[in-house]
C-alpha cells in the first residue's frame, strides 16, 4: 500500500496522503518521473490539464507575456484580462466576469453577488443559499461550509451560517425552496468529487421551474465541468437551461491559477467598486494563460474530440465491463467518467500506478477518470489495457 511519503518531521503540512512518485517533465497524455518512467495520466491533474501537459500555444502565450508585464493589480486596465471577458461571455450565457485564482474563490465570489444581490435587488432580501447533498465547492470556510458533506466540514466549526441543504436529484424536495425562499441555489451540474453523478434532466427542469417563480437565482459549479470537459464548453448547455451565475477555475488556464466567476448582467449590477477584488485575479500572466487555453479549446475541434473520445471510451469501458467482476457501473458525461468498483476505488489507483496508469477517486467506491480532452483512440486502447492488468491483478490477489 502507498503512503504518504511525508516523515512526521516534513517542512510540509500534512494535507495531501501524497503518492510518492515524483514528475519532472509532462507532454500531451504522458507524465515521466525522475528516474524516467513514463505514466499514462487520465487524471489531467484534476480536471486541469484540460489540453494535456504543457500545451503548445499557451506556453507560448504564457512565455511571451512573461517577457512584457506580469502584474500591475486590478487598480488599472489589463488588456489581457478584458479580452478573457469578452471571449468567456461570448461563448456562454453571461455578461460579465470576475476574476480570481481557484475554485473555491470563484465559489466564494458568487456567493457574496447572490447576498448582495438579495440585499440589493431583489425584493424577498433572504441571505440564505441552497446547496446539495454530496456536493463539493471548496475548502475555504464559506465553500465548506457550501459544500453539502460532513467529511469537509468535521472540525472546523463553527460553520459559516446562510447555508441550508437539499437532497440532490430529488424531485419531492424541490417544494421545500418555495417555503425556504433563498435568494439562490449552487449546484454542480455533474458531481465531481461527490462521485461523478450527473444531474437528471427532469429534476433540472424542475428546479428551473421553481427558481424562475420564486425569484431565486441559480449558481452552477462548473469548475470541473466547465471548459470542454463534458463535451459542449459548459456542461449547462446540455440541460437547457441558462444560469444567472457561474463559476469557473481548473480547467481555465491549463494548469496556471485561474478562476473566475461570471453573471448575467440582473445580477452582476448588485457588485459596484468595493464590493468585491482579487490581488492576483485576471492578472496579465493568468489572462494570458485562459485566453490562450479558451481559443485552443472553441478553435481546435477539441470539444468534436471530446465527443468522439467520450463515445470511444465509453464503448471499450463497457467492453470491459462484461468480463471484469470489479466493475459495476459507469456513468457520466464527455470525458468525466465514474466507474462505481466492488471493493475500494483507492486500492484500484493504487494498484493501477503499477501499470503507470494515472487514475482518480470519487468518493470510496467510484473510480474517476478525467483525460486529457486532447485524448485519442491508441491512448484510450492503452489506458483500457492498463486497466485490464490492474483488475486481473486485484482479482488474482483476492483469489
Ligand atoms: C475543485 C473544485 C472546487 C474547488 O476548486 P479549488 O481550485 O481547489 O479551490 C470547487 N468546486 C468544484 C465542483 C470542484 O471540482
Amino acid at each position: 500500500m502507498v503512503e504518504s511519503v511525508l516523515s512526521a518531521d516534513s517542512a510540509l503540512m500534512n494535507t495531501y496522503a501524497r503518492i510518492p512518485i515524483h514528475f519532472q517533465k509532462g507532454k500531451g497524455s504522458f507524465l515521466w518521473d525522475v528516474e524516467g518512467n513514463r505514466y499514462l495520466d487520465f487524471t489531467s491533474g484534476i480536471a486541469t490539464c484540460n489540453l494535456g501537459h504543457v500545451p503548445k500555444k499557451v506556453k507560448e502565450a504564457v512565455a511571451s507575456q512573461l517577457e512584457e508585464l506580469w502584474h500591475c493589480s486590478n487598480l488599472f486596465l489589463i488588456k489581457q484580462q478584458e479580452a478573457l471577458a469578452s471571449k468567456l461571455t461570448e461563448v456562454s450565457c453571461m455578461d460579465q466576469a470576475f476574476f480570481c485564482n481557484s475554485g473555491a474563490e470563484a465559489n466564494e465570489a458568487a456567493i457574496k453577488l447572490a447576498r448582495k444581490y438579495a440585499q440589493k435587488l431583489n425584493q424577498n432580501g433572504n441571505p440564505i443559499i441552497v446547496t446539495f447533498t454530496n456536493s463539493f465547492h471548496g475548502r475555504t470556510l464559506a465553500t465548506l461550509s457550501a459544500t453539502g458533506q460532513e467529511k469537509i466540514q468535521t472540525g472546523f466549526a463553527p460553520l459559516m451560517p446562510g447555508f441550508q441543504y437539499l437532497p440532490y436529484n430529488d424531485l419531492a424536495s424541490l417544494k421545500k425552496l418555495e417555503t425556504i425562499k433563498p435568494c439562490a441555489v449552487m449546484l454542480e451540474l455533474i458531481q465531481g468529487e461527490g462521485g461523478v453523478l450527473p444531474a437528471d434532466q427532469d429534476w433540472i427542469d424542475a428546479l428551473t421551474a421553481v427558481c424562475a417563480q420564486n425569484n431565486i437565482l441559480i449558481i452552477v459549479d462548473e469548475v470541473q465541468t466547465g471548459i470542454g470537459r463534458t463535451g459542449t464548453l459548459f456542461a449547462y448547455e446540455q440541460y437547457g437551461f441558462e444560469p444567472d451565475i457561474m463559476t469557473l477555475a481548473k480547467g481555465l488556464g491549463s494548469g496556471f491559477p485561474i478562476g473566475a466567476m461570471l453573471a448575467k448582467k440582473e445580477a452582476a449590477a448588485a457588485f459596484q467598486p468595493g464590493s468585491h477584488g482579487s490581488t492576483f485575479g485576471g492578472n496579465p500572466l493568468a489572462s494570458s494563460a485562459g485566453l490562450a487555453t479558451l481559443n485552443e479549446i472553441t478553435g481546435q475541434n477539441i470539444l468534436e474530440n471530446v465527443k468522439s473520445m467520450g463515445k470511444y471510451l465509453w464503448e471499450q469501458l463497457e467492453k470491459l465491463q462484461s468480463n471484469s467482476p470489479n466493475m459495476k457501473q459507469v456513468h457520466g458525461k464527455g470525458l468525466i467518467v465514474g466507474i462505481d468498483v466492488e471493493g475500494e476505488a483507492g486500492v484500484i489507483t493504487r494498484e493501477a500506478l503499477k501499470e503507470h496508469l494515472l487514475i482518480l477517486t470519487a468518493g470510496p467506491s467510484v473510480v474517476r477518470i478525467l483525460p486529457p480532452l486532447t485524448v485519442d483512440k491508441t491512448e484510450i486502447d492503452l489506458f483500457i489495457q492498463k486497466l485490464k492488468n490492474t483488475f486481473k491483478t486485484l482479482t488474482e490477489q483476492t483469489k
